[in-house]
């Protein structure tokens, strides 16, 4: 039987680890962004988070440009690069600070360090963000994807063509201990047969659309057979809302939420389990999350050793947003393997 463990209070008590802190920051940033959509503000904020994710050590060793990170007159977390503003005066006097504002000891140009690239790579302003954004840090990219999103994203997704399951489908679904008609029903399960075009990768698969505010968003395609990769998500340009910025199956959540991996997670637990969709969570997903008001949220992934390691982060970085976070650890396997009786009682325990 599973066994529950570890009580996530609210931060800073339970952020114990710079990373988790980074990570609420950034989280941070992301909701204060969303709170101002509409707000003069948001301008300025989105350029400040913009120059957070910038990495700038990446940029300057791609250009070939000399800095220095520590030494008796750098600040920590600041790096000196040759103000090129001063001329050819190579004794790093120009500061850049962890926002990445520039400034020159020497002859006191301030700025953002958009400036600087402007410059030194003699460009326009755009053109100055443009090769900022190439050296964005990978852990913060969302604040670059967020901006694409908006501009890129489809109004609605469209299903690759399907029908009725078939025999082999329920089959497939009673051996693995699912009610079939049942979770064909609850999860508008359907098939699909010879899909054509850039559809044909879904060929044969049982298709499991994918619901927010009860409208299709995205969807997956589940293999039946061994033999083939079990999942197939929607391409993200053809998503509504990408795979990795949702949770499965949030619309049944009320005030608490049981956290999962995956589909099959979701059906074996019920109303009030979502899945991350995948081994990994993003930082969008959290985000999606915090924005429903759960009050209540247990992280139950698979009883494996990086599964656990990832539900200890994920409960970390929620507990920033959300009162009671819980890990709910599984001695073996997985939830979608647990018994009908075993995922009732954890039902009752966590009473969602
Ligand atoms: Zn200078």
């Amino acid at each position: 039987m599973p066994s529950k463990s570890i009580v996530h209070g609210v931060w800073p008590a339970s952020v114990v680890k710079l990373k988790n802190v980074l990570a609420n920051i950034a989280l941070f940033i992301l909701i204060v962004l969303e709170l101002r959509k509409r707000s003069p503000a948001l301008k300025e904020l989105k350029g400040k988070s913009y120059m957070l994710a910038f990495d700038i050590e990446a940029y300057l060793q791609n250009r070939g440009i000399e800095y220095i990170t520590e030494g008796k007159n750098v600040t920590a977390g600041w790096l000196e690069i040759n103000c090129p503003f001063c001329g050819d005066d190579p004794s790093f006097h120009m500061g850049v600070s962890p926002e990445r504002w520039i400034s020159c000891w020497r002859c006191g140009t301030k700025g953002s360090v958009l400036k600087y690239i402007m410059f030194v790579e003699d460009c326009s302003y755009g053109k100055a963000k443009k090769i900022a954004m190439e050296f964005v840090d990978e852990t913060l990219s969302h604040l670059k994807i967020e901006d694409r999103d908006e501009i890129y994203r489809p109004s609605k997704v469209v299903l690759p063509e399907s029908k009725k399951l078939l025999d082999d489908h329920y089959n497939y679904l009673e051996n693995r201990g699912f009610d079939a008609k049942e979770i064909e029903r609850k999860y508008k399960l359907t098939a699909t047969g010879k899909c054509r075009g850039i559809d044909s990768k879904y060929s044969y698969r049982i298709l499991v659309p994918v619901l927010v505010n009860r409208l299709p968003v995205s969807f997956t395609a589940l293999s039946h057979t061994s033999s083939r990769q079990r999942y197939l998500h929607c391409e993200d340009s053809r998503a509504v809302i990408p795979m990795k910025s949702l949770f499965y199956n949030i619309d049944s959540v009320r005030d608490t939420a049981l956290i999962v991996e995956g589909v099959t997670d979701v059906w074996r637990m019920g109303d009030g389990c979502i899945a991350a969709m995948g081994e990994v969570f993003t930082i969008k997903q959290v985000l999606f999350l915090v924005r429903r008001k759960v009050l209540r949220c247990f992280v139950m992934f698979d009883a494996e050793y990086n599964a656990q390691k990832r539900a200890k982060s994920l409960a970390e970085m929620l507990s920033g947003f959300i009162k009671h976070v819980e890990i709910y650890e599984l001695e073996i396997g997985d939830p979608g393997e647990l018994s009908e009786e075993e995922a009732k009682k954890i039902r009752q325990d966590i009473r969602i």
